[in-house]
């Protein structure tokens, strides 16, 4: 059959020759990747070989939208299965000799049914994935040449080898047509054709293959379908530190450069994300500063990083001793040449971001923009100084006084005011021995927020109204407490959050608690998995979990419904806090304290768990103005508001004030709607105890 199909012994040639440009781009953009900064990716070997099985091979995150899902593991899978057939037809049937050799020739057959399976199933997915890019057109979704291109080809690749293989069974016949069940419907009508028209048919289709093999091949390193390839390599060398743990910053290295300014900056598993990003819009749809309409776009920005790359390459010659006739002599100073800022991301873009982490939680093959982000203010904030002018009070408020309201530690015990029972504090109980705080069940981590913010006052009295109630031993920081320095970290200044660290680090090691449990999921990431980059290891518990903890112990019990010293609301939404969820996987734990309350039906919104919606306070927004597109807050509680509840609950001080300030916003539209903590809907439910005084906490009084 090969002897009717002109020059075929040249296509092995053109098949070594287009591998070749495929080696040679590759080359190019390796030549980037080797002047990058180092990056660990050896530890936990089994984690990291799970994690691409799980992520590239499987593709689990496609299938959260179980169409788009579906559409590119078939033409993921189908197209790795029928690059056998090019393989054979380049090599004049060796595959088929060496599939065909053992069980007697079953194995072939069944690779041949199982190929003609997912012609059809490669097909129907660039059918359905042009149809969604052409007449569909979702938003997250760019309709690029490069993708159209690209699905063409896929198309082309598998439209050739389909037809070449239905005119060689119609001229020829085979004794495992039948196997070959997508080919042989074609075949069949064929068959009535001349031998001439037959030979000349599949020598077209033959060489049409090769042809379009061939330039995929070449075209791949050029294509954002490069992440074909990228993929298994990025999830593998994904991040496995926790993920609310920001890189560490050298601020003594003398030579440093502070923060990212150009992709010289950069790791080169950051330069892998950028080569990797298949341009889904996944994380773009998940933004909520996007959805809100900001400039902020963690698509765009990661696919600038991938254009910077490649910009930096082409300026420089692949073969070393041909010099530049302008522009950067080497590849090194190439990557330092554009910032990042203001071409891959615009500058108010980098202080959009609420750091919630959507986008990494979004990004199929693991994308990691938050870092990135975080990193481009460090060094606006620490080298140039550019960050945005309300900052400056609260950086300035968190370096002097030690907490972002500028309010002086004497003041931070002034929310026990007034409660019937004594807030033991640590120096106090350690006038009875020095191991007195270590021998406690828990150390109450306060936060700035519950200190300072009037309407988190009451969260405070409400959790220790209930570690009361349950009678468990444990003391508070009062003025030894600063802010665990989340805030002045995520704005960029790492300077102001070690101080911050090393100071709280120096006190708890001090008083070495048993456990620290907080009501606020930032202190909660920040004492739980940053501190110890500075050497702070302790146990730290959400207030959420905790109290889910007590319930479950029979320490605390809820009042039933009809009595009257419980106010509980009847209907409830928990609003996930990015830092709790997200971050840190504690989801279960304050839906537990929810369910505790007799009564209490719980309506979850769309968005919630893990892929739960920012209030907009993270990343040091808290402290920024909102003044572009719709608020954060504004469209968290507009879907709040969907579900009909009459509490919003959340466990996070500042999802708490954003909430607050969203449902007051909203006026009669919140029809009384409140926002509550979960210690304070547990408080107010709790059964009275006649040996324990309990205040009387009304729900959401602020
Ligand atoms: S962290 Fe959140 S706000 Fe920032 S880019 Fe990602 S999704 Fe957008
Ligand atoms: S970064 Fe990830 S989620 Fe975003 S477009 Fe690229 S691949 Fe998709």
């Amino acid at each position: 059959m090969l002897d009717e199909v002109p020059l075929y012994p040249l296509a092995p040639l053109v098949f070594l020759a287009a591998a070749g440009l495929f080696l040679l781009q590759m080359a190019r953009h390796l030549r980037v990747f080797a002047v990058a900064r180092p990056a660990v990716v050896t530890d936990q070997p089994d984690t990291r070989l799970g994690s691409m099985v799980r992520f590239a091979l499987v593709q689990v995150r496609m299938f959260r939208d179980p169409t788009a899902g579906l559409m590119h593991a078939a033409i993921f899978w189908g197209f790795v299965i029928l690059t056998i057939g090019t393989l054979d037809r380049v090599t004049f049937g060796a595959v088929h000799t060496v599939v065909a050799w053992p069980l007697d020739g079953w194995l072939w057959r069944l690779l041949l049914l199982v190929s003609n399976v997912m012609v059809v199933a490669v097909l129907a997915g660039v059918g359905i994935a042009l149809f969604r890019r052409v007449i569909v057109r979702p938003r997250r979704l760019t309709l690029s040449r490069d993708g159209l291109r690209i699905l063409l080809l896929i198309g082309g690749v598998v439209a050739t080898e389909l037809l070449a293989e239905a005119f060689r069974l119609a001229r020829h016949g085979d004794a495992d047509a039948a196997w070959a069940w997508a080919a042989n419907a074609i075949a069949v009508p064929l068959a009535s054709l001349s031998p001439d028209v037959l030979a000349a048919g599949y020598a077209v289709f033959f060489w049409a293959n090769i042809a379009v093999v061939c330039f995929f091949l070449a075209y791949l390193p050029r294509s954002k379908h490069l992440h074909i390839a990228t993929a298994f390599l990025n999830t593998a060398f994904r991040k496995l530190t926790p993920r609310g743990r920001l890189p560490m910053m050298d601020l003594e290295a003398a030579t440093a450069r502070f923060g990212v300014k150009t992709i010289a900056d950069l790791s080169w598993k950051d330069l892998l994300d950028g080569f990797t990003c298949t341009e889904c819009g996944r994380c773009q749809d998940a933004c909520p500063a996007w959805a809100t309409g900001k400039p902020l776009n963690p698509k765009t920005m990661i696919m600038g990083l991938r254009e910077l790359s490649v910009e930096a390459e082409a300026g420089v010659p692949l073969i070393p001793w041909i010099k530049p006739a302008a522009g950067p002599a080497n590849l090194a100073a190439a990557v330092a040449q554009t910032p990042i800022v203001g071409s891959a991301i615009p500058e108010d873009a980098v202080w959009d971001c609420v750091t919630c982490g959507a986008c990494v939680e979004a990004c199929p093959v693991l994308i990691e923009h938050v870092d990135k982000i975080v990193g481009l203010r460090r060094n606006l904030v620490l080298e140039e100084a550019r960050f945005p002018a309300e900052l400056t009070g609260a950086m300035n408020a968190m370096e002097r006084h030690g907490n972002p309201w500028g309010q002086p530690a004497s003041a931070r015990l002034g929310w026990t005011r007034g409660l019937p029972f004594t807030v033991p504090v640590a120096a106090d109980v350690a006038d009875a021995g020095p191991d007195a705080v270590a021998g406690l069940e828990v150390l109450y981590w306060v936060g700035c927020a519950a200190a300072f913010d009037d309407r988190n006052k009451k969260v405070a009295r409400a959790f220790v109204t209930c570690l009361h109630a349950a009678g468990v031993q444990y003391a508070v920081l009062g003025q030894e407490e600063s802010c665990t320095g989340d805030p002045a970290r995520r704005m960029g200044n790492e300077y102001v959050f070690q101080m911050l660290a090393q100071g709280n680090i120096a006190t708890l090691d001090r008083y070495r608690p048993k456990t620290i449990v907080t009501a606020c999921p930032h202190c909660f990431n920040t004492l739980g998995n940053e501190y110890g980059q500075l050497g702070g290891h302790y146990e730290v518990v959400h207030h959420s979990a905790f109290l889910s903890r007590l319930v479950e112990e029979g320490r605390l019990r809820s009042a039933d419904p009809g009595d009257p010293a419980s106010v509980a609301p009847r209907t409830l939404t928990y609003h996930d806090s990015c830092y709790l969820a997200r971050y840190n996987d504690v989801i279960a734990q304050p839906r537990a304290v929810l369910g505790a309350v007799p009564g209490v039906e719980l309506r979850e919104m769309d968005k919630h768990g893990r892929s739960g919606f920012c209030c907009g306070a993270g990343g040091g927004r808290m402290w920024m103005e909102e003044t572009r597109g719709t608020r954060i807050n504004a469209e968290r509680t507009r879907q709040a508001l969907e579900t009909g509840a009459e509490t919003v609950a959340t466990a996070c001080p500042f999802c708490l004030v954003m909430l607050k300030d969203g449902l007051a916003d909203a006026g009669d539209r919140a029809g009384g709607v409140q926002a509550q903590d979960v210690a304070e809907i547990l408080a107010a439910s709790l059964a009275a105890r006649p040996e324990r005084q309990l205040p009387v906490i009304q729900p959401g009084a602020s």
